[in-house]
């Protein structure tokens, strides 16, 4: 396996995932995985903890069973303001905010992308946002140029989403996820491949974001599944700039 660092994984505490918390670190532990971050949906959608649970992942060991395990959320694009789902509590608790959009109530048109890609770029602006996850979903089109501008200025980076290049979820992926690698790497934007494990069994697998990551040739430097240094330079500054923003 060439990337050791698996940024996107959910646990059974979200009923659509199939693994426990201990499964997915013995499972990552036993593929030799240096790092990953434990991901959970944000309280938005319907399948979610309490919010308690978000908040008490910071009880976890830094290193379990020799694998350094990330506290983060995925969380919810609620509105236009790119306001998240997830109170204060939650957020000073993050290593890693992820956010991205998925069909949660109250947002409104999920195919207007004026309003989308609005609601990004001041999300991104936010700078409460460490990575955005799957902007290539066809559910949500944007303004790709707007978008991969925006998260370079602000330092963010874009997810390059495994489980959306495959036949099953978010169909369509591929030919937005080419776009948008060929813009953030004219751009010089922080890539990250992430499985969106669901499943112990496919923490580290981005057979397919890889194959499309290599074609276009994109600088192992800006991707932050190539070493614990690249991760561990983005997620400092990441903690510089999203300091400003405690409220
Ligand atoms: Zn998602
Ligand atoms: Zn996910």
């Amino acid at each position: 396996m060439k990337y050791k660092i698996d940024l996107h994984i959910h646990t059974s505490v979200n009923p659509h995932a199939f693994s426990t918390l201990e499964e997915n670190i013995r499972a990552a532990s036993k593929k030799g995985m240096e790092v990953i971050a434990i991901t959970n949906h944000g309280p938005a959608l319907p399948d979610t903890p309490h919010w308690w649970h978000l908040v008490n992942i910071s009880i976890l060991p830094e290193v379990i069973d020799g694998v350094r395990v990330l506290k983060g959320v995925e969380a919810n694009i609620m509105d236009e303001y790119g306001r998240l789902d997830i109170n204060q509590d939650v957020y000073s608790k993050m290593e890693l905010v992820m956010a991205g959009f998925h069909i949660v109530k109250g947002y409104g048109d999920n195919l207007d992308k004026e309003r989308n890609t609005k609601a990004l770029v001041n999300l991104i602006n936010s700078q409460k946002v460490d990575i955005i996850v799957h902007p290539g979903n066809p559910l949500f089109p944007i303004d790709y140029e707007a978008f991969v501008k925006n998260a370079k200025l602000a330092e963010v980076a874009i997810e390059i989403n495994n489980t959306s290049l495959g036949a099953t979820t978010r169909v369509g992926s591929l030919e937005n996820c080419k776009t948008i690698i060929e813009l953030a790497k004219r751009e010089g934007c922080y890539i990250v491949l992430g499985s969106d494990s669901h499943y112990s069994g496919h923490i580290g697998d981005f057979s397919r974001a890889e194959k499309l990551v290599e074609l276009l040739d994109y600088p192992q430097e800006l991707v932050l599944n190539s070493s614990k240094e690249v991760l561990e330079k983005f997620l400092n500054r990441r903690k510089e700039l999203r300091a400003v923003n405690v409220e």
